[in-house]
């Protein structure tokens, strides 16, 4: 079985900002604390945070308020054209190369794959964190 080739990846150029993809349903969705923590690092430092949905822009609206109602700030909210006629993998290896994004974090591995296979920028698979346990810490706290 032969290794699969994959496009060359960018390398980071001294004091370059940072370009993450973050995915919402899944990702930020399931791990809201580790994420917001994750951005605000991002931003503070000069780093851009791009939140790259599949959602359909028609739920711009309530995307936006959930967010709001997580604390998560972000550079620009970028969601699926509601004539997009493709693949939600396809539409975010379009917004990587779009955004020339260095890195993305992603819970469907078939859009981490698209990205891997036809973008430049490295697909981090949303691995679990351990949010659950924090939330049971903070609820055994006295
Ligand atoms: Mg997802």
């Amino acid at each position: 079985m032969s290794e699969p080739t994959l496009p060359p990846k960018r390398s980071v150029e001294a004091r370059e900002g940072l370009r993450f993809g973050i995915d919402i349903d899944g990702t930020i969705a399931q791990a809201p604390r580790h994420f917001k923590r994750l951005i605000d690092a991002l931003l503070a430092h000069g780093d851009q945070a791009y939140i790259v949905t599949g959602r359909w822009e028609r739920r711009r609206q309530e995307t936006e308020a959930f967010l709001a109602s997580l604390g998560i700030r972000y550079t620009e909210l970028v969601m699926r054209p509601n004539d997009w006629p493709g693949t939600v993998p396809e539409f975010k290896a379009q917004v990587v190369r779009e955004k020339a994004l260095h890195l993305t974090i992603d819970d469907d591995e078939r859009n981490c794959w698209a990205i891997a296979q036809q973008t430049e920028a490295l697909a981090a698979h949303m691995l679990p964190f351990p949010e659950a346990l924090e939330a049971r810490e903070a609820r055994e706290e006295p």
